[in-house]
């Protein structure tokens, strides 16, 4: 790329980012910062705000106050000579193209074929052409070790391949940022690894991710940095070895004494 404007941008800046439902305010004041081609996890308690931080990302919430952008575009809003302008449907519907999402739970279409489910955003939301869209598909499916379940319907598969064909249905649409909410707490231990393994590709393939997960070994081996969360505050962010070997405060250490 030769605009060196849009290589440093950052792919994800949130700056004291708020979030209430009702009189309970679940984010109060998140500022932090994702590079292009960064990995980073999110850990804290059950409760403390990174499922609500990602689904902003997403346009799945909206943002109570403050101030965040993806690639340099803000979320939600469109500036416009110093007023801020409500997005039009189509317009997050744009911005939420372009991020993939993988969650807890698979949410394949049942009655669709691996194939099919693959294929379906990028012919009917993108109105690609189908041969262009197969041969994407099954490289993706090759990618994440699937190459023979094309045909197979989602029911027959194990909740590990189910996740990682979510991951090449999310990986269909091009995305420029992949966010992962929990993407192995549903899973059966044994199935865990393997989904672990298409995520850590998918790193070191250069991706930028933000992984919330308990699983710290990922966070370790992958992560360029670990942002702990713990009641709607980051209580402490930087590097693996910083965050998870080395934690600075009470609340981080207390975390990981009883996760490790
Ligand atoms: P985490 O992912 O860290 O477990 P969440 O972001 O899921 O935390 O939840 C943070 C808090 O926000 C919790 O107290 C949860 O009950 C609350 N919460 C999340 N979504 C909603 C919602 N749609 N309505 C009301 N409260 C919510």
């Amino acid at each position: 790329m030769t605009d060196t404007q849009s290589t440093d941008r950052p792919m994800v800046r949130a700056e004291d980012i708020r979030k209430s439902f009702g009189t309970l305010e679940v984010l109060k004041g998140i500022n932090l910062e994702v590079r292009r081609g960064e990995v980073m996890t999110l850990l804290g308690p059950s409760g403390s705000g990174k499922t609500t931080f990602i689904r902003l990302i997403n346009h799945l919430e909206t943002i109570s106050a403050g101030r965040l952008t993806v690639d340099g575009q803000l979320v939600g809003y469109r500036e416009h000579q110093g007023k801020l302008y409500e997005l039009k449907e189509s317009e997050v519907a744009g911005m939420r193209a372009e991020i993939g999402m993988v969650f807890q739970r698979f949410n394949l279409f049942p009655h669709m074929t691996v194939l099919q489910n693959i294929m379906a955003a990028p012919v009917g939301v993108r109105g690609e052409r189908r041969q262009v869209v197969k041969e994407r598909a099954m490289g993706l499916l090759e990618r994440v070790g699937l190459s023979d379940k094309s045909h197979a319907y989602p029911g027959a598969l194990s909740g590990g391949q189910q996740q990682r064909v979510a991951i090449a249905r999310a990986l269909a649409m091009e995305p420029k940022l992949m966010l992962f909410d929990e993407p192995t707490s549903a899973l059966d231990p044994e199935l865990v690894g393997e989904v672990l393994d298409v995520m850590k590709d998918l790193a070191r393939s250069g991706m930028t991710m933000i992984v919330v997960t308990h699983e710290m070994g990922f966070a370790r081996e992958v992560a360029d940095s670990v942002v702990f969360m713990d009641d709607g505050v980051v209580v402490e962010a930087g590097p693996p070895q910083d965050v998870l070997v080395n934690p600075q405060h009470r609340r981080t250490q207390d975390f990981l004494s009883k996760v490790l």
